[in-house]
């Protein structure tokens, strides 16, 4: 599998990468788009042309950050790629259903979730 496309994530022991096909590299895991939907039955974020045969919201579903929340719940996480809106709105979500605040650093920033449903960037210092 060409990893070159894709985002990588880690939580604790897990590694994962975004996509929902069934083949996965050595060393990833996977938590497919009906378990990620699962673990936190929000509704579905559609893409126009990226859910294929995922189904409505694959795509989004896939991102390797929620993945890695839905396979190792108690971690910090850390993402290669900026996160985007919709994972954002969904680690809200997530911090408010597990009831603890969850932490996620991103290229850009660390961002911080709370259970009452505040979300906190803090970008990195400039040095
Ligand atoms: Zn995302």
């Amino acid at each position: 599998m060409d990893l070159s496309s894709k985002t990588a994530s880690e939580a604790g022991s897990i590694q994962t990468a975004s996509g929902y096909a069934t083949d996965v590299p050595d060393g990833y895991d996977r938590a497919m788009p009906d378990q990620v939907h699962n673990a936190l039955p929000i509704p579905r974020t559609p893409h126009p042309f990226m859910d294929n045969s995922g189904g409505a919201g694959a795509y989004y579903l896939s991102h390797a950050e929620k993945q890695a929340s839905v396979l190792n719940p108690g971690y910090a996480i850390s993402v290669s790629r900026d996160m985007c809106d919709d994972c954002i709105s969904w680690f809200q979500s997530r911090s408010r259903q597990l009831g603890v605040p969850i932490f996620v650093s991103d290229p850009t920033a660390i961002h911080v979730f709370l259970p009452d449903g505040g979300w906190h960037s803090f970008d990195y210092p400039s040095w």
